[in-house]
């Protein structure tokens, strides 16, 4: 009746409508968080598979809301992104990260240089001042640039790729490494890779996730690791959270991974006594 179908649109425009509450909120929160500096950072320590040794860590942001609690980046960085709320939030991530990586440079010998690896959005990479606003974070943080790692995605690369190849040139200039996120997820030609100064791909935990038990998925990564290898890049296997996993990337001949396997995301205090501990192992 019409009354019945009139009653269902109501339904649905209240739940439309608490939806798009629900995101201003969540829109008016953030640019607050971002006043407050309520961000961490967590680092993921990362392992060269065939010895074990750690050799750095990769920093997740993480939200630490007063009425939220810990709020996970899959949530708030999509909102963040499409704000513009991601270019101060980015930048304050890569300038901590940086601190980090410094204060872990003084903890450990000098031959052991750990590297901190930083997520990047497009609208940072995209953004015209983006390589001296790094090239001003390297010197006020007084990080080796050697120890730090951008990772960026394919998709980030497809958009402008003029801008693209000439951005990531500037950033190799300082004297950093770059990484390749989540390689063979985006639609690409692969040709980027001859055009863009990469030095590392991390094949995505989706493949990881099914190595020993999808055909598929170890047929992947082996051609990940064939293509690497004939471009002289290194690779990095994230997601990696049984032996069973770990063994066949070692034989596949994959350099370096993540995981839960070894560690799971930590706070910074928490990442450099794994670090240190490590180190002395
Ligand atoms: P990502 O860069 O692919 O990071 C890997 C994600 O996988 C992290 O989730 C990590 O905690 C999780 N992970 C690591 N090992 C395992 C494992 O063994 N099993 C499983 N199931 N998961 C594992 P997290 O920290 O929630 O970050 C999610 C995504 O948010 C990141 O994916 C990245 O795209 C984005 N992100 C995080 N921090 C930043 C940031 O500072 N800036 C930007 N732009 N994006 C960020
Ligand atoms: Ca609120
Ligand atoms: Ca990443
Ligand atoms: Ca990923």
């Amino acid at each position: 009746s019409a009354k019945a179908a009139g009653s269902g649109y109501a339904v649905f425009d209240a739940a439309m409508n608490e939806k798009a509450l629900e995101r201003l909120d969540l829109e008016a929160d953030l640019r607050r968080a971002v006043d407050q500096e309520e961000f961490l950072v967590y680092y993921q320590p990362k392992v060269e598979l065939s010895t074990g040794r750690i050799i750095g860590a990769e920093a997740l942001v993480r939200w630490q809301s007063p009425e939220r609690g810990l709020v996970s980046p899959a949530k708030f960085i999509p909102v963040a992104e499409e704000t513009g709320l991601i270019r101060p939030i980015g930048g304050w991530v890569l300038r901590e990260a940086c601190f980090q990586a410094k204060r872990w440079q003084g903890y450990l010998p000098p031959d052991y240089l750990p590297v901190v690896s930083v997520n990047l959005s497009a609208a940072q990479l995209k953004h015209p001042g983006f390589v001296s606003e790094v090239a001003r974070t390297l010197e006020e943080t007084g990080v080796d640039p050697a120890a730090v790692v951008l990772e960026i995605t394919e998709s980030m690369l497809m958009d402008d790729a003029e801008k693209g190849v000439e951005t990531l040139f500037g950033l190799k200039a300082l004297g950093l490494r770059i990484a390749v996120d989540d390689f063979g997820t985006g639609y690409s030609s692969l040709s980027y890779l001859k055009r863009f100064p990469i030095d590392t791909l991390k094949i995505d935990r989706s493949f990881v996730d099914g190595l020993g038990r999808e055909p598929g998925d170890t047929a992947i990564v082996r051609a990940v690791m064939g293509l690497a290898r004939a471009l002289g890049l290194d690779v990095v296997a994230e997601g990696i959270e049984t032996a069973e996993q770990l063994a066949l990337l070692r034989e596949l001949g994959c350099d370096y991974g993540q995981g839960y396997h070894f560690a799971r995301p930590l706070p910074g205090a928490e990442a450099v006594e794994f670090l240190a501990r490590a180190r002395l192992a």
